[in-house]
């Protein structure tokens, strides 16, 4: 089959993907409350799915990268160089090209009706409404011009209106800037765009790195931006829609609640607003939504905070060979190391090199070089074989977690450490895995008769 040998644009990918078999396409005309959702989580990690005229009007798409050699595939990157690869991209980004023409910007629509201009999907029960969960929104330092590109969930409020949430990061850094001067901050938000800037979108690097170059840096080539049609933003030109506007200052307004990677609600609150100006797209748009909670959002999230995570925690410990951040830690709470153990004691220094490369890290386990740490069986394996709970067990009480995890004290919780390495100069045979001889190299095409029928 087929594999593609550079990153590809959102249409390229799904192209690819009706050919091998994974696109789903549904009847036309599904409702956008809830049933795309659930047709979208019944399938997800197993076929991507497409709905023309979504709720009357132009085709959604979604779980488009649900799974981890998905991921690597639609950026033309052998999988287990994934997360390598996207270290090497926020290391040394590409700077992007501005172009004055771009696909994303066919259609102007300067009366801005956002339900009415485009298929906003309501995904979970208890979801405030509407909302746009596949965005990057771009923002600029309104005194350097810099660029940041994150994804915020944003509820649709009113015809030209959105409430946001901003977490205390970098959006929200430009945004005090400009609500400072009493100004409100310029943004865009680009629907549809290609797997690398989705990816690089969710890069844990510093303040002022703009992860569109990122995105080209996966790419290996620059990426093509275009100014907005009423703001000095610069976007992806290649997105399929594209909506235009300012975060207000001294503004807030109710957002939520909404169902979040967790598998839980992010809960109501007085949050951020943004007004929007324009709406631009191409002829026939497609509208990417992630369903929260979903492998989509889940892996969004963990591949680039494995890179950062990795990389933090080598500076110390270069024994350190690999980490997975679980989906079933959704992909931020449980975070598996592979180390090459060369000193007594080590895992347990590793377990605090782990707490202290990310917040949202609460349960790690540090296994040996002979464990699959992409294999949660084989993870557990380890923790049932190598592990005692009053030698190995490292407990650290009060430290600071997730917002998002519903059993902390406000984001203040408990972290859990198992060192599941073998002491280094135990008996040969003690911890020998059985295995036996010759089993990998079997051609069972060779072997088994498939035509062989036997009477009991
Ligand atoms: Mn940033």
């Amino acid at each position: 089959m087929d594999y593609p040998n550079h990153a590809l644009s959102l249409r390229e990918w799904l192209d690819h993907l009706q050919r091998t078999e994974r696109l789903a396409v549904a009847k036309p005309g599904l409702s956008l409350r809830h049933e795309i959702a659930g047709i979208a989580n019944r399938m997800d990690g197993r076929k991507a799915t497409l709905f023309p005229k979504a709720g009357g009007m132009s085709t959604v798409v979604s779980g488009i990268v649900s799974d981890r050699n998905w991921m690597a595939e639609a950026l033309g990157i052998a999988p287990g160089e994934l997360v390598s690869r996207f270290g090497k991209a926020s290391a040394e980004p590409v700077a992007w090209k501005e172009v004055s023409k771009a696909p994303c910007q066919e259609v102007v629509h300067r009366d801005v009706d956002i339900l009415k201009q485009m298929p906003v999907p309501t995904h979970n029960e208890h979801d405030s409404g509407a909302y746009i969960t596949a965005g990057i929104l771009v923002s600029r330092d309104p005194e350097s011009g810099i660029q940041n590109v994150t994804i915020h969930r944003c509820q649709i409020s009113g015809p030209n209106r959105i409430g946001v949430l901003l977490l205390p990061r970098h959006t929200h850094h430009y945004y005090r800037k400009a609500e400072k001067a009493g100004k409100p901050l310029e943004i865009a938000i680009a629907i549809g765009v290609e797997p690398a800037c989705l990816l690089a979108s969710q890069a844990i690097v510093p303040i002022d790195h703009d992860e569109l170059e990122i995105a080209g840096a996966l790419k290996g080539a620059p990426l093509d931006v275009v100014k907005c049609v009423t703001n000095d933003v610069r976007i992806p030109a290649d997105a399929e829609i594209v909506l235009e506007g300012r975060i207000l200052p001294k503004t807030r307004e109710p957002e939520g609640p909404f169902g979040e990677f967790p598998q839980y609600y992010g809960e109501r609150a007085e949050r951020h607003v943004i007004e929007i100006d324009a709406i631009t797209h191409r002829r026939d748009p497609l509208f990417h939504t992630i369903v929260g909670g979903g492998l989509e959002h889940l892996l969004l999230g963990a591949i680039p905070r494995e890179a950062t995570i990795l990389a933090a925690m080598r500076a110390s410990f270069p024994d350190v060979k690999d980490v997975h951040l679980a989906l079933g830690g959704v992909g931020r709470y449980h975070l598996y190391v592979k180390l090459d153990k060369t000193q007594e004691g080590q895992g347990k220094n590793v377990l605090l090199a782990a707490f202290a490369a990310h917040y949202d890290i609460k349960h790690a386990v540090v296994v040996d070089m002979d464990v699959d740490i992409h294999n949660p069986r084989e993870v557990e394996w380890a923790v049932a074989t190598r592990f005692q709970a009053d030698r190995d067990l490292v407990v650290i009480s009060d430290s600071q977690g997730s917002k998002l995890d519903p059993s902390t004290d406000g984001g203040v919780g408990a972290k859990m450490g198992l060192d599941a390495t073998i002491p280094l100069h135990s008996p040969e045979m003690k911890y020998k895995r059985i295995r036996v001889p010759g089993e990998e190299n079997i051609d069972l095409d060779a072997v088994l008769d498939p035509q062989a029928r036997v009477t009991f």
